[in-house]
């Protein structure tokens, strides 16, 4: 069976579309309910999820999960539970497995497919990660679709008569979404959208809970904030009475803490009054977005309220107050979005039947027209270019946003061939319409590879941003001359970003010249292993820039020896390496490799391979100190019986392997060369 999965921040629903009656329906669960709370909990290696973990929640056990969406996609984000860490994404893989396995219960069948949805403004990686979740729980993730777009399809489905425009004003438990939507007889067009991930029914709670603190702390003098146990109470009585306020004009909130009680009467006046300002947000969004389309408030026909803090009356109020007209309440707010993700999942089902629909029409059963659905991107996608003035860097913006999915935009950039190290580009991905880069996010660093080099000073490579349906964006090259499809991979970001905001000229320079000293163990212990060795040193060489990078050799045994100063004569340097004999006992190289790289006013590395424990290893360690303080990068690596706590010691580079294997001692050698290269670049290969 395939579903629709509304993956809330507070809430999940299930729903499927019954071909029957030719709507979609939600999959209640055990009890009775057509939300499961999003909450998880960890109690003696037992997972709790749903209503119980929300019960046990408030009777103030640790090790819940909640509100994880909010870190979707966010690899900091980790949450430690009975001592075991979990992203966002490890969270939603749990919940989504226990989610379907009830819904299957109640159903009695298999699901294997599903329409996943997610906020309007996701990034990639949010998306991606919500994708994957959905992998992970067994489930075939037929797309991933957003929130108020499904809650448009669902509200949409019979209502595809007239050519209205709709601003589908979502507010959930943790995010709010405004989306403006074209339903016609043509199908459900999406023509903006925009959010705020960090506001939702739980940011009402939080103010509930502050100004009731407020009160008790007034009363009896201490915080109740400050006390877990406390706070959880105090949040869940909180949740409620807002929930009451919806229905009523007062309500009490009774709290006990530190042996003392407080009763406090919350009046709808005053819980308006204290939450204005979170109103306030939503408006400003909405207008933003009306902006943005080039519209006001006369070209909406109607408010559609999505999401179950649209119950408070204050958001009818203040809806009819900004859109001047009465909201329409045309779904159930709390399964909107399943019931349109099922209705979507449907639709992906008869792909290959166009007349699908039309039948189904034609015998009365309402459905969507055959233009279907057109979604939008939330955010602009641009790419980090040169100035034409070569003044500095900027976002050169690709896809804007708003614009129709999926959609590929293709741009040439020109490259100066000198500096494609290796025949490679570099592209970085950056989100957000501004024209300093990094005014937005930067989101990914691509590596486009395989660019022919030779014969030519300056090549024209296109780039094309892919946005799938999925509102996932890829990247992929072609060479313009030869029409050759590049190679494309996702490369970590570098942590420090900062050079984006230099020139890039002063960076072309910086960039340039590097020395790199290798220092290779031939103690008589290396006697087995000194041919990989040497392999693994050349491996090295190769991975090198040699336009810009100096290699010098040093081997260690009982004796020290520069075998050749710093030189980018590559035949020397594999001469040498490939001379080199086994010796005794094993001294330290540092000292030697520090005094040969005084003379170099360029960035500074050492590279060390060795198998053992050296004489005067803590001297090594000193002149290690003086490198770092120098700014000279340390890369040591061993083998055999290397002490992993002593190359630690003396590497500068902190996340890297410090041990490999025989036969692993090429590739390691490889990853070494080309974190020299990624170093010793500050800025975009290949374009200037
Ligand atoms: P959703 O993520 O769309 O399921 O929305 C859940 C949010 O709606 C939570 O913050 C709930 O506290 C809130 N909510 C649910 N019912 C009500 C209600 N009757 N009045 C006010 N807020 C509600």
């Amino acid at each position: 069976m395939k579903v629709g999965i509304d993956l809330g921040t507070t809430y999940s629903s299930v729903a499927y579309f019954d071909k029957n009656i030719g709507k979609p329906v939600v999959i209640k669960n055990h009890y009775g309910h057509s939300g499961t709370p999003s909450i998880l909990c960890m109690n003696n290696g037992e997972v709790f999820y749903g209503e119980e973990a929300k019960e046990l929640q408030e009777f103030g056990e640790d090790n819940i999960a909640a509100f994880y969406k909010r870190n979707m996609g966010d690899e900091s984000y980790k949450l430690v539970l009975e001592g075991k860490m979990y992203s966002a994404e490890d969270l939603s893989t749990i919940f989504l497995k226990k989610l379907i396995g009830e819904a299957e219960e109640q159903i009695g069948e298999k699901i294997t497919d599903a329409v996943i949805t997610v906020p309007a403004y996701f990034d990639n990686y949010q998306r991606s990660a919500t994708k994957r979740a959905g992998e992970r729980a067994g489930l075939k993730v037929l797309r991933t679709i957003n929130e108020p777009t499904a809650a448009a399809i669902a509200f949409g489905l019979d209502k595809l008569f007239g050519n209205n425009i709709y601003l589908v004003y979502d507010l959930g438990g943790g995010t709010f979404d405004v989306t403006i939507v074209n339903i016609s007889s043509d199908g459900i067009k999406v023509i903006g959208t925009d959010g705020d991930h960090q506001l939702g029914g739980k940011d009402w709670d939080d103010k509930l809970a502050d100004y009731v603190a407020g009160l008790f702390s007034d009363e009896f003098g201490f915080n109740i904030l400050e006390e877990q146990e406390s706070l959880y109470e105090l949040l869940l009585k909180c949740e409620n009475a807002k929930k009451e306020l919806s229905e009523k004009e007062k309500t009490s909130i009774s709290i006990s803490s530190g042996g003392e009680k407080g009763k406090y009467v919350i009046t709808l006046e005053v819980f308006n009054a204290i939450t204005d300002s979170l109103m306030e947000r939503t408006r400003q969004l909405c207008e933003e977005l009306l902006r943005k389309c080039n519209m006001d408030w006369f070209d909406i026909d109607g408010v559609l309220l999505v999401g179950g803090s649209t119950r408070m009356t204050m958001v009818h109020s203040f809806v009819k107050e900004m859109s001047k007209k009465d909201p329409v309440f045309g779904v159930n707010v709390d399964e909107a979005v399943a019931l349109g993700a099922a209705i979507q999942c449907e639709i992906d089902s008869h792909d290959d039947e166009p007349d699908y629909f039309f039948s189904r029409k034609t015998a009365g059963i309402p459905t969507l027209g055959a233009a279907g659905i057109v979604d939008v991107t939330a955010h602009a996608l641009g790419r980090l270019q040169v100035k034409a003035d070569r003044s500095r860097f900027f976002n050169d913006v690709m896809i804007k946003e708003n614009t129709p999915i999926p959609c590929s935009v293709t741009k040439p950039t020109l490259l100066n061939a000198r500096n494609c190290r290796e025949g490679e580009t570099d592209v970085y991905v950056l989100q957000g319409a501004n024209d300093f880069p990094l005014d937005n996010t930067v989101l990914e660093k691509h590596v486009v590879s395989g660019i022919e080099i030779s014969g030519r000073k300056e090549i024209v490579v296109d780039i094309t941003y892919h946005y799938d349906r999925d509102g996932i964006v890829k990247v992929e090259a072609m060479q313009q001359d030869n029409q050759k499809k590049l190679d494309v991979r996702c490369e970590m970001l570098p942590n420090d970003l900062s050079w984006m905001l230099e020139s890039p000229d002063v960076l072309k320079s910086a960039a340039l010249p590097v020395t790199v000293v290798i220092c290779i163990d031939t103690s008589a212990s290396m006697n087995g292993c000194l041919n990989q060795a040497k392999r693994a040193a050349k491996k090295l060489v190769s991975t090198l820039d040699m336009s810009c990078t100096n290699v010098a050799v040093i081997s260690f045994e009982t004796k020290v020896s520069v075998l050749l100063n710093p030189t980018k004569d590559m035949n020397r340097i594999n001469t040498t390496i490939n001379r080199l004999t086994i010796g005794g006992g094993t001294e330290e190289p540092m000292t030697t490799a520090y005094h040969l790289l005084q003379n170099y006013a360029t960035e500074r590395f050492i590279v060390i391979l060795t198998d053992g424990v050296w004489c005067n290893s803590d001297r090594a360690l000193q002149v290690s100190d003086s490198c770092k303080k120098d700014g000279i990068e340390i890369l040591a690596m061993g083998i055999g019986s290397a002490e992993e706590s002593f190359l630690r010691q003396l590497s500068t580079i902190d996340d890297m392997n410090v041990l490999t294997d025989v036969s692993s001692m090429v590739s390691a050698f490889g990853n070494i060369g080309q974190e020299i290269v990624s170093r010793s670049s500050t800025g975009l290969r290949g374009l200037f």
